[in-house]
């Protein structure tokens, strides 16, 4: 009798799928408003959309490797404000791709990665299958701010890597420069991931050049609006990045990816005139829910904001299930990812008729 079990790894054993039914969700239910995976919700810029259709008759070909591929390296080199420094750059399938990838270049069995509390839920799942311990920093406060003891007091020998996301994934919060120095300080590894930075403030990339054990993360599935071509990247000295390439999948970044990404680049103003237009419209979502009483924002330098039903007596779910009713979809928790109860519901600002119907529906449905 064929025993599967004797056959399967340990990574797989401990490995825990990552269910994406609201990406399946928005690509089966035409004219549904997808509003709760941090995408950008209009289309590419028509640069990119033609600069792709002009590379499909090439598609035939393997791509360039990252490695040789110095015209995307050093377009994002350029886009972080390191230009030249090609070096200092490698990429995945996606910033998830990454995520692995540092774990699989620095982590062994038995390390210990500490990660603040809520946050993107991957840092978590992913290390499993690296036989890593995930040690959660909690808040301080009902804003999600944190403090450096918070984290550098759970530092120990097994410590290898300190994983934030900033802005924080799903609060929306943003740690403190001096936090990220106070990290550093520690000499564990530390990764920031900058998944949502151009909405925010205060880029830290040239601080690479002061700290050789820090690594931060991009991708072009935010701002860039290009979350359908996967590719994300680090940012970090040559020595780390030269580790990671070990690892790292030959050709993992498609022709497409390529193509799209240096046409993004060379497109700034459209990235930083949707980044203008989604901050406006965050400000206009958060003043409407401050609003109505009992809801409470919390403040985000993303494209989404979080808001807590606590006071309202409102379940979170409820309001969830309104929009979804009229086309709309957000995401809520109940009792997960560090969010207790079921009092926590996000928005992802789409365009500003989007957000002012969606503003409109809670609006209504809390006035009842
Ligand atoms: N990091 C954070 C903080 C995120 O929120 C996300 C996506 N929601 C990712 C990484 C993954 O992004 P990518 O599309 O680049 O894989």
């Amino acid at each position: 009798m064929f025993e599967l079990d004797k056959f399967v790894s340990k990574s797989s054993k401990a490995g825990v799928l990552y269910p994406c039914n609201h990406f399946a969700l928005g690509w089966k239910t035409p004219g549904l408003h997808r509003m709760m995976g941090n995408e950008m919700t209009v289309s590419p810029s028509p640069k990119v959309v033609e600069a792709v259709k002009a590379i499909a008759d090439k598609l035939n070909w393997y791509p360039e490797d990252i490695l040789t591929d110095d015209n995307l390296r050093e377009h994002l080199a350029d886009y972080v404000g390191l230009p030249g420094k090609a070096n200092y750059i490698t990429c995945g399938n996606g910033s998830m791709e990454i995520i692995d990838m540092l774990y699989e270049s620095f982590i062994n069995e038995g390390d210990e990665i500490i990660v603040s509390t809520p946050d993107y839920t991957l840092y978590t799942n992913r290390a499993k299958l690296y036989g890593a311990e995930v040690k959660g920093v909690y808040p301080k406060d009902q804003n999600f701010t944190y403090e450096p003891e918070d984290f550098t007091s759970l530092v120990g020998p097994k410590t290898k890597m300190i994983l934030v996301s900033r802005p924080n994934n799903p609060d929306g919060h943003f740690v403190s420069r001096d936090l990220i120095k106070a990290l550093l300080d520690t000499e564990v590894l530390v990764c920031i991931d900058e998944a949502y930075y151009e909405f925010g403030e205060d880029p830290i990339d040239a601080m690479i050049e002061e700290y050789p054990n820090l690594i931060i993360s991009h991708t072009f599935s935010k701002a860039m609006g290009l979350a359908g071509i996967r590719l994300g990247w680090i940012v970090a000295r040559p020595e780390l990045i030269d580790a990671v390439n070990k690892v790292r999948q030959s050709c993992n970044v498609n022709l497409v990816a390529h193509t799209a990404a240096i046409a993004a680049i060379d497109d700034r103003e459209y990235i930083k005139a949707n980044v203008a237009r989604i901050i406006a419209d965050r400000q206009l979502f958060f003043d409407a829910m401050a609003a109505i009483p009992g809801l409470r924002p919390i403040p985000s330098a993303s494209n989404f904001v979080m808001v807590d039903t606590l006071e309202s007596g409102i379940k979170a779910s409820d309001i969830q299930k309104h929009l979804l009713e009229n086309g709309y979809l957000v995401r809520n928790w109940i009792d997960s990812r560090g969010l207790p109860g079921d009092r926590f519901f996000r928005v992802t600002i789409g365009t500003h008729e989007e957000t002012v119907a969606v503003i409109e529906l809670i609006q209504a449905f809390c006035q009842k």
